[in-house]
């Protein structure tokens, strides 16, 4: 859309070549960074892995112990878990790491069933089926849902997976600015022939595809303004609303509103796989036709035992109250996060509640020194940039979890302030007290 910021990346398209791609040479210590422990709050960081005369690959030669701040692993399940480790380890002595096998083919163990109801309750829905991977729910479930003669109606800044997704089936693609309910409002109005029949209307079907959480932007969608949604919430299950249950809960939206559920067991699961939950026909359909469901290998079973463990332990089902606890932990984290860094004068996007804190450097040259000054004072930081927002609105992403305790954030506090001072992005200094 060229009233969206995502319509700035085609521009600088015929730019990459010259200046992206050099840029990113230049600075390529700053992504792909190998890490050789758990994504806790704090994390091993392999600063060197030697090549020992070509023979063998000695692993993790140096290595630095750092503060985290860039892992989607909001509550804290992505590391020993007394409840969930042990039982995710007795499924790979007793199923071993893959089913080796497809869902309809023999790679449906009980685990995958169990799973399946589980995540349906959790939601709310009739039904659910679980995929191996939550980039691949989205770009394998829009084409079986869409197809020629539908239309999707789009957020500007939606998933790379949702893009792909809704290319790759073939409907038509509308772009609605990002979070702006009125610009999709005005977008639907022009794609329906108002006061038709529904039979004369130019569409077979018309689905909307939002985000619970935004993951570069850190904003909540706007749901309570729109209904009939696809909505992916990767970031927000489990991340937010009073029991985990996601911006629905948060935002008080009836989840028989929404459509289709989408979401991934990557973040706050601590563990691979994504979802779809919605009514027993659709979940049936999807069964029958999805390639993904029929092609592709079921999910592992350890994987398996890890989701149903850690939803066990945020409805209180292990007799504990550490989920209640994982869940109050985020939020306050999260708030407090985010309400220092804006008085230190950072220009922060995202919503309350929301763990992923995006702040903005701007021009991309400033990467690599934030990202490296950071790192020098032991704190690991994710930066974003194009093409995954659009040239010129580089950003730090921070993603707070539950697994921090106040210590690591002030420390955090303490250094993002320090480098933010030195790389000049405090974009909103405080004003000086007047005499
Ligand atoms: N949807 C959204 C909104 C995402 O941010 C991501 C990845 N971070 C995915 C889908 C893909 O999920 P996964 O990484 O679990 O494959």
């Amino acid at each position: 859309s060229k009233s969206s910021l995502q319509g700035y990346a085609p521009i600088c398209l015929g730019l990459e070549d010259f200046y992206v791609r050099r840029l990113y040479l230049r600075i390529q210590d700053c992504f792909n960074r190998p890490i050789s422990s758990s994504p806790d709050a704090w994390f091993d960081l392999v600063e060197r892995i030697s090549n020992d005369n070509n023979k063998t690959l000695k692993r993790t030669t140096k290595v630095k112990r750092c503060l985290n701040l860039g892992s989607y692993n909001y509550l804290g399940f992505a590391a020993a878990d007394e409840y969930c480790t042990p039982r995710a380890i007795e499924t790979l002595k007793n199923f071993a790491p893959s089913s080796c096998s497809t869902r309809v083919d023999g790679g449906t163990t009980t685990l995958h069933v169990e799973l399946e109801k589980c995540v349906a309750n959790f939601l709310g829905k009739e039904a659910a089926i679980v995929f191996g991977m939550g980039y691949a729910t989205n770009s394998a479930i829009l084409p079986v849902l869409m197809g020629k003669g539908r239309l999707i109606i789009s957020d500007s800044l939606n998933h790379n997976s949702i893009v792909n997704g809704a290319r790759g089936s073939g409907a038509t693609i509308r772009v609605f600015q990002h979070n702006t309910p009125s610009h999709l409002e005005k977008v639907l109005r022009e794609q329906i022939a108002e006061g038709q029949p529904r039979t004369h209307r130019p569409w077979k079907k018309i689905m909307v595809v939002v985000e619970g959480i935004y993951s570069m932007e850190g904003e909540l969608c706007q749901l309570p303004e729109i209904a009939y949604v696809y909505l992916d919430e990767a970031h927000s299950i489990g991340a937010v609303g009073k029991t985990g249950r996601g911006v629905c809960e948060l935002l008080g939206v009836d989840t028989a509103d929404v459509d289709i559920m989408m979401g991934t067991f990557t973040k706050s699961f601590g563990s691979c796989g994504g979802y779809i939950a919605g009514s027993k026909e659709l979940i049936q359909y999807l069964k029958y036709t999805c390639p993904a469901h029929l092609y592709a290998t079921s999910i592992s079973p350890p994987a398996a035992e890890q989701i149903i463990s850690s939803i066990k332990v945020v409805n209180g089902e292990d007799g504990s109250s550490r989920g209640a606890q994982k869940l109050a932990k985020i939020r306050e984290n999260s708030n407090f996060f985010r309400s220092e860094l804006q008085k230190m004068g950072f220009e922060v996007l995202g919503d309350n509640d929301s763990p992923v804190m995006p702040i903005m450097l701007y021009n991309p040259a400033k990467i690599p020194a934030f990202s490296r000054e950071c790192l020098k004072r032991n704190v690991a930081v994710v930066t974003v940039a194009f093409p995954a927002t659009p040239l010129l609105l580089a950003r730090a992403r921070i993603c707070i979890s539950a697994a921090h305790s106040r210590e690591d954030l002030v420390k955090a506090l303490e250094v993002i302030s320090e480098v933010g001072d030195m790389v000049g992005i405090k974009y909103f200094p405080a004003e000086p007290e007047k005499q």
